[in-house]
């Protein structure tokens, strides 16, 4: 139904995502799903800006209330996105039915409104049923649900699942439960009701996924998981069509679901696992490591002098460790090897060194786990190697045993793995004490990271 041609892909401001989000109120209103006060029934609006437009979604939500009288007033989510990618004009146009990704989703999600809605006495606490918009072009539903205009509190929320994916469990040999170690007896409960009925967990992480629906609820504290039937599909492409999925494989996953969450609904208390809490936390202490490398220019200048000598090309390559505390402060260690100099009418001083930098970057923006922007300042210390100025070879073992410092600025930002910043340079100690004249180093570096 959702992969049907007229869907048109479920694409953002296509009239086939209309019909898709109507479909799914006409499921919920049958099986009885309860509304809450303030949308429009089932219907929650909401807008998003792609680029210069403003676009409309829709997430489509509704409840079953629990019948434990001391539980019902916490919730458990059960998400999952049901827009997809659309359509391209290609020789007339090119549907991306998106059947994996995500109709099976949404058709289990669906399922299970059923099973509960059929099981009033299944469930503890009240369940959220919610069929999320906009999640391909950047999980706008689900941080619209949790963090814009809330319909519940974020405290009563007490654990998420985003069912993104479940097509194609024969042929991924299994399910991936991404996150359910940010509950505490999380991984534990779900293998033991998962091996109870012959169901085989690939995989069991407590990591947030970036790239579904999980996430802001997790960045909100709340243990989220993501149901997943793995890569082995062909999601993203016009190839993910309705005859592929894995009929009997989601009806597994389904039931699993049904008692996994009649369970935990049941449980007297549902908390975050220490792990992830202690991540949550403010001061959150994180480890990053990476490899490094800089191209810029280098000169001498003479503070003392109305002279300066000039450019030539410099380069610097070589580690990073990265310490993050919490969410705004970063201390970063290079180490690096690095080759620069500088020209004057005497010649070109060219040296080798090792170099040492340690800076503070204080983020100025932040999407946390995609990227960050920020200031750099912070010190180096550098130990040289070799050098030579004009045709004399250098012996910086004798000028300068006990090696050189000076001071970083710039800029810099983080998308994903990848790193790019902008350094100034400039030392403090003397280069060469000849003559009695001060001569500091001074360089502007443009710099490319990957994170590991
Ligand atoms: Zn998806």
């Amino acid at each position: 139904m959702l992969t049907a041609d007229e869907m048109e892909g479920r694409g953002l401001g296509t009239e086939g995502k209309v019909l898709a989000k109507n479909y799914i109120a006409g499921c919920f209103r049958e099986i009885g799903l309860q509304t809450f006060d303030g949308l429009d029934e089932y219907f929650q609006h909401f807008e998003l800006r792609i680029s210069l437009a403003i676009v409309k979604a829709t997430n489509v939500v509704g409840y079953l209330e629990g019948s434990d009288p001391a539980l019902r007033d916490e919730y458990i989510v059960i998400g999952a996105h049901y827009d997809h990618l659309g359509y391209r004009p290609v020789n007339g146009r090119v549907v991306y039915p998106g059947a994996d990704d995500n109709a099976s989703g949404t058709a289990m999600l669906i399922e299970l409104a059923r099973f509960f809605a059929k099981n009033p006495g299944m469930m503890g606490r009240s369940i959220i049923f919610i069929a999320f918009d906009a999640e391909e072009s950047g999980l706008h539903g689900s941080e619209w649900f949790i963090s814009g205009n809330r319909v519940v509190g974020t405290e009563n929320v007490k654990l998420m699942f985003s069912l993104d994916m479940v097509g194609m469990l024969e042929a991924n040999r299994g399910i991936d439960l991404r996150g359910i170690s940010t509950l505490e007896n999380g991984t534990q409960l779900a293998e033991k009701m998962a091996s109870a009925q012959n169901l085989a967990i690939r995989r069991t992480t407590a990591d947030l996924p970036v790239r579904t629906d999980t996430y802001p609820f997790g960045i909100a504290g709340i243990p989220s998981v993501h149901i997943f039937t793995g890569m082995e599909s062909p999601y993203h492409s016009p190839e993910d069509t309705w005859d592929l999925l894995d009929y009997r494989g989601m009806a597994r996953i389904t039931l699993f679901m049904f008692s996994f969450v009649s369970r935990l609904s049941g449980l007297p208390e549902l908390n975050p696992s220490r792990r992830f809490a202690r991540l949550q936390h403010p001061w959150a202490l994180r480890f990053n490591a990476g490899l490094l490398g800089q191209a810029g220019s280098t000169y001498h200048e003479y503070p003392d002098d109305f002279y300066r000598a000039n450019n030539v090309f410099a380069f610097s390559s070589g580690i990073f460790f990265q310490m993050h505390l919490g969410y705004r402060l970063t201390f970063q260690q290079d180490a690096m090897f690095d080759y620069n100099g500088s020209r004057s009418p005497e010649g070109t001083f060219r040296r080798s060194s090792l170099i040492f930098p340690l800076n503070l970057h204080v983020n100025l923006a932040s999407s946390r786990g995609i990227g960050r922007f920020y200031s750099i300042t912070g010190g180096y210390f550098r130990h040289n190697l070799r050098g030579r100025d004009g045709a004399e070879e250098l012996d910086f073992s004798t000028t300068h045993p006990g090696g050189e410092w000076g001071v970083n600025l710039g800029f810099g930002g983080e998308i994903n793995r990848i790193q790019m910043a902008t350094v100034w340079r400039r030392g403090i100690t003397n280069i060469a004490a000849t003559n009695g004249t001060r001569i500091v180093e001074n360089g502007v570096y443009f710099s490319l990271g990957y994170i590991f």
